[in-house]
């Protein structure tokens, strides 16, 4: 049972089960639909042929959730921009536009805030708080796609937040995306970003496997891992790696691990030694991020000669691997940032 009855939530199903049940004709499910999904209206006086009783009594119990606007920045470097967004219920999030040469891409957050603890992130300082709606995940990229006023042709979650923390809003919110009523968005161009909740890996290689998938990795083995990133205790390397295994077996596509280099933690040529064993002859990418510094959390961004070294020891060993672009670094566009300010300015 899912635990969200907000409109922009519903799939069409629902929506027409709900609409016939108050005696409405079922095409008013495809016009609804297609106002908030494709035409992407903000408020519901905007859905005009509709008429207001029908509206009125779906309204009064399936609300209309979305994101608002607080703050915006833009990059001068790259032209990211940055979006803090509320929610209904004061909750605030955040998500990146991103324009690259192949379209433009969107980072949005599935959780406020996250449980996984990793420690050189900033969006987990503050614990969890809520879950996302499959709404509030879709209205982050209508919402970025409405203000901006650009297409949106990417999607990669990798905001604020653990996807597989809320795997079924994100599994509504895929299908919702990617589906012929709504945006349309090939599932080949959406990312899912997980610190590596195994069992869900198995479940999301099954339900999606167009949708690429990226791992956390951070380290080379257990040891260094379970140091980082708390979840390392729960699910040790061995079962993550065959996890990873089983979504290249099965979708026949490439994995991406992603390793943010942490100066004098993780970035010497040993662990680079230890990543070409694991990820040796797999089908998989690897993901190089100069780690963003996080002021609470004491950790350095590996010198740049380092990043090279590391790269190069990697591609020596025929394993395919770029670094991150660091984007928008004026912006404070880096993992949870500026969520993290907002709430230490309203002194939460
Ligand atoms: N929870 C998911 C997705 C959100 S984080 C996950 O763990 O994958 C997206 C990526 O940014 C993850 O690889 C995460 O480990 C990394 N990340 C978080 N904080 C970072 C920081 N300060 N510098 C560099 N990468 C960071």
């Amino acid at each position: 049972m899912t635990s969200w009855s907000d409109l922009r939530s519903m799939n069409i199903e629902e929506l027409t089960e709900i609409l016939t049940a108050n005696g409405e004709k079922r095409f008013r499910a495809g016009q609804i639909f297609s106002w908030l999904h494709r035409k992407l209206i903000v408020s519901p006086e905007e859905m005009t042929n509709v008429p207001a009783a029908c509206l009125d009594r779906l309204l009064a119990e399936h609300p209309l959730y979305g994101v608002t606007e607080v703050e915006r920045y833009t990059s001068r470097i790259d032209g990211t921009c940055k979006y803090l967004f509320s929610l209904h219920d004061g909750n605030m999030i955040e998500s990146v536009m991103m324009p690259y040469k192949h379209g433009n891409s969107v980072c949005i957050s599935s959780q406020a805030g996250c449980r996984m603890g990793c420690r050189f992130c900033a969006s987990t300082l503050a614990g969890l708080s809520r879950n996302l709606y499959p709404s509030e995940m879709l209205d982050q990229i209508y919402a970025v796609s409405r203000l901006s006023g650009v297409r949106v042709s990417h999607v990669v979650v990798m905001g604020t937040g653990e996807p597989f923390d809320n795997f079924e809003a994100l599994a509504r919110m895929i299908s919702i995306l990617s589906g012929p009523e709504g945006l349309n968005i090939s599932r080949r161009n959406i990312t899912v970003s997980t610190c590596g909740l195994v069992p869900r890996m198995y479940e999301f290689a099954d339900l999606f496997p167009q949708v690429t998938l990226a791992v956390s990795l951070h380290a080379p083995d257990d040891r260094l891992r379970r140091t980082l990133m708390p979840v390392a205790n729960l699910y040790p390397m061995k079962e993550l790696m065959e996890a990873a295994g089983y979504y290249v077996h099965k979708t026949g596509r490439r994995i991406t691990f992603e390793y943010s280099l942490i100066e004098g933690v993780n970035d010497s040529l040993d662990c680079a030694a230890g990543l070409a064993a694991l990820v040796g002859g797999m089908n998989c990418h690897i993901n190089l991020i100069p780690v963003n510094p996080v002021k609470e959390r004491g950790y350095r961004s590996s010198e740049s000669r380092t990043v090279k070294e590391f790269r190069r020891y990697l591609e020596q060993r025929k394993i395919q691997v770029t670094v991150r672009r660091e984007m928008g670094r004026d912006i404070q566009a880096a993992c949870g940032q500026l969520r993290r300010s907002h709430i230490e300015r309203s002194g939460s």
